[in-house]
């Protein structure tokens, strides 16, 4: 059997090596090192896919939400709702700007944004919304949005963990997520679904003026050269990852596939245990989609995350390791309890879902490379042990 990665980057590059490789040597040859042809085909490429009117690169994820919200003219003192349960950056940004991070909790089986907590949230000091696509399903932008139009909110979605994923509305329609809400945001960061070969990032929106705005604050705040409007930032993608991009993008909807199977892989195998609770089915999921997520595309399990209910969960972190199967622990400390974002306006009680699920969940290896071997023994090593 192949060693058992938490993700298999070098096993993804080894099969389109020849592409890569021939894609990065023509940006070295052409010594467009900056915004060379192959960002502004990259970018392209992306708004075609998404089928959204602006992609603006940038330098990282946690960049993109940041210019998200200074392009918003957001103030400071201004309230921004966001999920207690995300990577730190999404709090990070709102905080460095001196706006107000309001943590709400989670729900207990998607993982995103509770609308309940959210509307008990919203202050007259609220202006934005971050909804995180956690682990790569859906939030419920139904909601979201409801709740956004009804208080005049921005919506910023946070796509880092979900890019090519697709929203199903009440209607029936779909759509790429971010870019439901008014600014969408994403990293290229390796391990991410679409990941470079360095750092990257993007921001999308449909709104003209916001992506112009947005255009000149990526680069020094300057829309014509040496005059500068704005105070901007310096974040760029460079050409060498927009190359490894454009290359991997029309791959991306495989990737996604390749690792839907190996969720359905893992549902199927631990639909016997009662101790295990997988991470979606049909009726709490995209609450519209109607069908079961490991077959649809609301999902594109950034991360395969259980839920372990006999109080084992540490123990079997550690077995696996000795087993030789990575896994991890995402996240191990909510955010409302971080040294750095905690605050006496948050009560304990308000976190009944994130407290829960710091003891419960448990990620499992998830990559486009994973095989049945490594899946078999994977699913036997777990149900054996918990
Ligand atoms: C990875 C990630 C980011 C930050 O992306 P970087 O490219 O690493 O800066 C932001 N939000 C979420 C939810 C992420 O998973």
């Amino acid at each position: 059997m192949k060693k058992i990665q938490m993700v298999d980057l070098q096993g993804q590059y080894s099969n389109i090596k020849e592409t890569i490789d021939s894609s990065i040597e023509e940006v070295l040859n052409s010594s467009a090192y900056i915004n060379g042809p192959y960002v502004h085909q990259f970018q392209a490429d992306l708004e075609k896919y998404l089928s959204v009117k602006h992609v603006i690169p940038c330098a990282n994820g946690t960049d993109a939400l940041q210019i998200a919200m200074m392009g918003l003219g957001l103030n400071q003192g201004d309230e921004v709702i966001t999920v207690d349960f995300t990577f730190a950056a999404t709090v990070e940004v709102i905080a460095l700007l001196k706006l107000t991070p309001v943590l709400i909790d989670v729900e207990p089986d998607t993982f995103n944004i509770d609308i309940d907590a959210l509307k008990k949230a919203i202050t007259p000091k609220t202006k934005a919304i971050v909804p995180v696509h956690l682990f790569g399903l859906c939030a419920n932008m139904d909601a979201v949005m409801d709740v956004a139009k009804k208080h005049n909110l921005f919506v910023i979605e946070d796509t880092a963990q979900a890019i090519g994923a697709n929203y199903t509305f009440k209607d029936g329609r779909k759509q790429k997520v971010g870019t439901i809400g008014h600014v969408g945001t994403t990293s290229f960061f390796p391990s991410k679904n679409l990941g470079c070969y360095g750092d990257g990032g993007a921001i999308f929106t449909n709104d003209d003026d916001l992506a112009h705005t947005i255009r000149g604050m990526v680069n020094h705040g300057m829309y014509k050269r040496y005059y500068h409007d704005v105070v901007g930032v310096n974040s760029r993608l460079d050409s060498i990852q927009a190359a490894v991009l454009k290359t991997k993008l029309p791959l991306l909807d495989k990737y996604c596939d390749a690792r839907r199977n190996a969720a359905r892989y893992y549902n199927t195998a631990f639909s016997q245990n009662n101790n295990i609770i997988t991470p979606t089915t049909k009726s709490n999921a995209s609450p519209n989609c109607g069908e079961i997520c490991d077959s649809c595309d609301c999902h594109v399990f950034h991360q395969y995350t259980i839920k372990i209910m006999n109080g084992k969960r540490n123990e079997l972190h550690q077995h696996l390791l000795d087993k030789g199967i990575p896994n991890a622990i995402y996240y191990p400390v909510p955010l409302h309890a971080q040294k750095a974002y905690q605050d006496n306006r948050y009560k304990e009680d308000d976190f009944t879902t994130t407290n829960e699920l710091i003891e419960t969940v448990i990620s499992l290896p998830m990559h486009t490379e994973l095989d049945e071997e490594q899946l078999a023994f994977i699913t036997k090593t777990i149900n054996d042990f918990v």
